[in-house]
């Protein structure tokens, strides 16, 4: 099975980590252009599957919302945590409304 790195890893490849979490990322073990999925909605519901069986999932949601903070959704890219960029967007604003996130 190829191992590729994930659409986390390569958004933050510096990002300092004691246990790697990212490396146990079930789009780990798909092609990188699943993850990357264009407009098709098909395509975007495939690559939220694979984050539906990810173990990490908790995990990468928190880490990409904090991380992305607010970049404008048009410089987020690929499926992260079964979210497009204008749903992590959409997420982050929520947060950010509620005095949940910085
Ligand atoms: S939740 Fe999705 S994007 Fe995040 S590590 Fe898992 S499979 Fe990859």
């Amino acid at each position: 099975m190829a191992v590729h790195h994930t659409p986390y890893q390569r958004a933050t490849p510096t990002t300092p980590t004691v246990i790697d979490w990212r490396r146990r990322g079930a789009c780990g073990s798909v092609e990188p252009e699943v993850m990357f999925p264009g407009t098709k909605s098909e395509d975007i519901d495939a690559a939220k599957a694979v984050c539906t069986r990810c173990p990490v999932y908790r995990t990468c949601l928190r880490d990409i919302i904090r991380h992305e903070g607010g970049i404008h959704p048009d410089n987020r890219h690929g499926v992260v945590a079964a979210l497009t960029g204008r749903e992590r967007h959409a997420v982050w604003r929520q947060l950010k409304r509620r005095g949940l996130i910085t």
